[in-house]
């Protein structure tokens, strides 16, 4: 299936190429999601030229299509950011390494409103987006902004207050995307338990964005009910949106040759291939 793009969050514990090899050798899959280092830590890891050649060359000789990093989970765009620029060169840092690597960007979480009120919070989005765009603008990559649960106050949860803030401030960056992670909309409260459901969500999706925005979708299944607003991944088939949603998701996916990366629970050998093969077998 050509339109069929997918594959997993992958550790870069042992390197680049073991993390591309695992994702085509045991997964036999054609795309990737990786953190540029720890996402919890403020320490920048170093990135050689050898190891981003071999990494593309990998890459491009298995045919693996689709490489997108995360960010560190400490990062939140949404307040004065003159007095410590750090979460400004952590995401630039991330841009340009991803591009070393050949990939299409990073995946950002929006942030918490913290003390602010939504309006400066979406102010100082702006600024610190234009920044980032700035100092990036010869990587020219994407900046892909996922929705959230909306725990606490995290932004970004519903897609209206998601239109409103692209509309405040991002619009006019032609390098802004979406991922959509469907656990995290399911605790929103978007029902994705069935065809209908899906079709509406997406449908909703497009209205507000187009789909030519949406970069990749997160394919999980939540732990947590409908509108808990708690994000918990669960394994395909496991979780509370089931298998005739998360099929509806995929087929969706495949339709508009969306890729599909699963951040599920590993299994005990912390491996992702239990869940690749039950979505396999669905699509069977
Ligand atoms: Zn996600």
């Amino acid at each position: 299936m050509e339109n069929f793009i997918y594959g997993a969050h992958m550790s870069i514990a042992r390197g680049f190429v073991k993390a591309a090899e695992m994702t085509h050798e045991e997964y036999r899959t054609n795309a990737m999601q990786i953190f540029l280092k720890s996402p919890r830590g403020r320490h920048e890891k170093e990135i050689s030229e050898s190891d981003t050649a071999a990494f593309r060359s990998y890459c491009q000789s298995h045919a693996i299509r689709f490489v997108v990093a995360h960010c560190s989970y400490l990062l939140n765009f949404t307040h004065d950011m003159s007095k410590d620029i750090w979460p400004l060169d952590s995401l630039v840092s991330d841009l340009k390494n991803i591009h070393r690597l050949g990939g299409i960007g990073v995946v950002l979480h929006i942030g918490k409103y913290l003390e602010l009120e939504a309006q400066a919070a979406c102010r100082y989005l702006a600024v610190n987006i234009a920044e980032i765009m700035h100092r990036t603008a010869a990587e020219n990559n994407w900046v892909i902004l996922e929705n959230t649960a909306g725990q606490g106050t995290e932004i970004g949860w519903q897609l209206a207050e998601l239109e409103k803030i692209f509309k405040e401030a991002l619009q006019q960056h032609p390098r802004i995307r979406f991922c959509f992670d469907t656990a995290h909309a399911f605790a929103a409260g978007y029902d994705l338990r069935d065809a209908k459901g899906v079709a509406q969500v997406f449908g909703e999706f497009a209205a507000r964005f187009d789909l030519d925005r949406l970069a990749l979708i997160h394919f999980n299944d939540s732990l947590k009910d409908l509108g808990s607003r708690v994000d918990r991944h669960a394994n395909l088939g496991q979780g509370k949106i089931g298998k005739e949603g998360m099929l509806a998701v995929a087929r969706f996916a495949i339709e508009h040759k969306i890729p599909m990366i699963l951040e599920t629970p590993e299994d005990d050998k912390g491996s992702h291939l239990p869940d690749l093969e039950v979505l396999r077998g669905w699509l069977a």
